[in-house]
């Protein structure tokens, strides 16, 4: 399989914008090359179209290569962009499971691309003959959510291998919540797969989540053809900066990592004990998908206490589910209470 054949061919063959930085990146005296506001207050400069410090600053972290990297507006636009740059409107399709994370639906819809859903099984795994037997020479990704989002949990390795060696397109794992996981990142095997993309995100784990910086690995291929896709300045120079700043202090994010993890399992414990649930999903995440026997009624008597949690009660296999965000030590003990007074 070539990405070549995957990639639309309007895409292929796309010249791409060249912007000033592109076509002169080194640092000089006088700089007129780019109609900026000459007088310096901070921020009159174009940023880097390519992110290249903070990409060398989240390599070192994650253990991946510059070369294998792009950068998004948040994970959202790199789900975007991989449909645009993937899909031609009203002949190709994608192939996702449900119940999964909402936006693969809204972007497709908006590029006018057909989404194929496949349903998890009972408890949340892959059901790979299911997904494979949908597929068709038009299916050009197949999205996946791992761990998944709403449901918590990793998506198993051997099927998502299996998926990766039957598949003829490209593979997108959306990792938003894998730093909250003990498992491996698939980044690390993009050398073992060609077609493999893995999307993650300042978002969730790193705290960012108003920054919008979204991560992509793939290979350079694949890079490339998006970096011809993507809007030259997609993320802007506050947010570069600040991002640059803020994912340095790794102790004390470990730090908050340990109490997400430890309230997670607090809360859990407490949730199976309580009479209003019937199961708590294990999950992988910092959010726990609960089982309650009225979910409505608990939506809306933490509503009206001031305590907002996600209805997925109207998701596949999610009847009567709430996914609960782990909060602080005190919100989570006050959420405790105030299930506890609910009869
Ligand atoms: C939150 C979330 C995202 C969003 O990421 P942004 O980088 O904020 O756009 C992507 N995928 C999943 C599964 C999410 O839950």
């Amino acid at each position: 399989m070539k990405i070549k054949d995957l990639a639309r061919e309007n895409i292929w063959n796309l010249k791409p914008y060249s912007s000033a930085r592109d076509e002169f990146s080194g640092s000089v005296k006088i700089q007129l090359d780019a109609n900026e506001n000459p007088f310096d207050n901070g921020l009159n400069r174009y940023p880097d179209p390519y992110q290249n410090e903070l990409k060398s600053v989240l390599s070192e972290i994650k253990g991946v290569e510059i070369k294998n990297m792009i950068l998004g507006n948040g994970s959202d636009e790199l789900i975007d962009m991989l449909i645009r740059s993937f899909c031609e409107p009203r002949i190709d399709n994608i192939l996702t499971v449900r119940p999964s994370y909402g936006m693969y639906k809204v972007s497709a819809a908006i590029n006018d691309v057909e989404l194929v859903e496949v349903d998890l099984n009972a408890d949340f795994s892959l059901n790979v003959k299911a997904l494979l037997e949908k597929v068709n020479s038009n299916t050009k990704l197949l999205m996946l959510c791992s761990p998944n989002n709403p449901s918590g949990n990793l998506l198993e390795v051997s099927a998502i291998e299996e998926l990766l060696n039957s598949f003829n397109g490209l593979v997108v794992i959306d990792e938003a919540y894998i730093d909250f996981s003990k498992e491996i990142s698939w980044s690390k095997r993009l050398s073992e797969y060609p077609q493999l993309v893995v999307l993650q995100t300042l978002s969730k784990f790193y705290g960012l989540a108003s920054l919008r910086v979204g991560i992509g690995y793939a290979s350079e291929e694949i890079v490339g053809l998006l970096n011809k896709v993507k809007p030259p300045y997609n993320v802007n120079g506050l947010s570069q900066e600040s991002a640059i700043e803020r994912i340095k202090n790794q102790k004390e994010r470990n730090r908050l990592l340990e109490s997400i993890l430890n309230e997670r399992t607090r809360l859990n414990q407490f949730l199976k004990a309580s009479k209003l649930v019937q199961t708590v999903l294990p999950s992988d995440t910092n959010f726990l998908l609960v089982k309650f026997t009225d979910a409505e009624r608990v939506y809306i008597a933490l509503k009206d206490l001031g305590i907002v949690v996600r209805n997925r009660s109207n998701e596949p296999l999610c009847n009567n589910c709430l996914r609960i965000t782990i909060g602080t030590p005190a919100e989570n003990q006050e959420l405790m209470n105030q299930l506890k007074r609910l009869k």
